[in-house]
């Protein structure tokens, strides 16, 4: 109940009661409504200014861990590079050099990528920096790993062709040591034991029994295993690829036939004394872009030291070949 007011009415002499326009109460009602909420919300913004709501609480708090997360992550990536670098300084250093590639410039393992700026859709934010940064550290290292996984693709592509490559070149003696009677004669100038005259022989000749097995000294096909070429009699020749021919002359018998496989040390023939020949031994030539070289350069596959130094110091004496 409202309370009622009074005013002395010095003409009459008597109190009488104070009355309220309706329209002054509304007014002054609107006013004070106006005036409470004007200031609440003053009250609410300057708050808002100082005091953290609960969800900005929740935010910040969430901002935080994730640019705590970028930072792990960027440890990692750290991390990851550096056990790059340990692979890619191998790779360089040994890999490439064993296999006789070109190492690979730093320039090249570090290469960013040019043109557009790949990066501006993460500008303008507080932590932009630290996005973007991140994302080209990780970029680097996904171009770097690309980079190092061709060129393994690249050395393994060289070691299997390298592996096949020393397969296949003439590399052992195609007569065992212990068939041997002596190693007759190496690759110079020698007598010729028909004409007595001084010329050049090409080839080695092993002194053996009549039969003695006869080896491939590397992988290869056989391209003709026959008597038709002068001199060499009952012959072999391999075709090892990479430029070289082994030629295995004077046969008895022929264990192969012509574009047969051979691997090395597969027993291909007989040690005999047919074309051109003084007596029983093998005549070994090797052929490399179709000259004819000193096969004693080869013979590092089934010889020690010792008997390597012994074979050279025969092979070099001036004597009679058996042709
Ligand atoms: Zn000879």
């Amino acid at each position: 109940m409202s309370k009622v007011k009074y005013y002395y009415d010095s003409e009459t002499l008597s109190y009488r009661k104070i009355e309220r326009k309706k329209g002054n109460t509304i007014k002054y009602g609107f006013i004070f409504l106006l005036a409470a909420g004007l200031f609440g919300f003053l009250i609410v913004f300057v708050a808002s200014q100082f005091i953290e709501s609960p969800r900005e609480r929740a935010l910040k708090h969430e901002l935080t861990n994730l640019q705590l997360q970028y930072d792990l992550l960027n440890k990692q990536v750290d991390n990851a590079f550096a056990a790059l670098e340990s692979v890619e300084e191998r790779d360089n250093n040994i890999y490439r050099l064993y296999f006789e590639a070109n190492p690979i410039p730093e320039e090249q393992r570090r290469a960013g990528f040019g043109g557009v700026n790949r990066y501006n859709k993460y500008e303008g934010f507080d932590n932009s920096k630290l996005i973007i940064t991140s994302n080209k550290r990780i970029d680097q290292l996904q171009k770097a790993i690309v980079v190092q996984s061709r060129s393994l693709d690249e050395i393994a592509i060289l070691a299997e062709d390298k592996e096949k490559f020393l397969a296949s070149i003439p590399a052992i003696q195609p007569v065992k040591n212990e068939d041997l009677k002596h190693m007759a004669s190496g690759y110079g100038y020698r007598t010729d034991p028909f004409t007595k005259v001084r010329k050049f022989h090409f080839g080695m000749d092993f002194t053996a029994p009549r039969g003695t097995p006869v080896y491939a000294s590397g992988d290869g096909v056989v391209k003709r295993a026959d008597s038709n070429s002068s001199g060499y009699g009952k012959h072999i020749r391999i075709d090892h690829g990479y430029g070289y021919i082994s030629l295995y002359a004077h046969l008895y018998k022929y264990n192969v036939k012509a574009n047969q496989k051979v691997k090395r040390g597969d027993l291909i023939g007989y040690v005999g004394s047919t074309g051109r020949s003084e007596a029983p031994h093998l005549h070994y030539e090797v052929f490399k872009d179709g000259e004819r070289i000193n096969p004693i350069n080869f013979y590092y596959g089934n010889l020690t030291a010792e008997e390597y130094a012994r074979l050279l110091e025969k092979a070099s004496l001036e004597n009679q070949s058996l042709d």
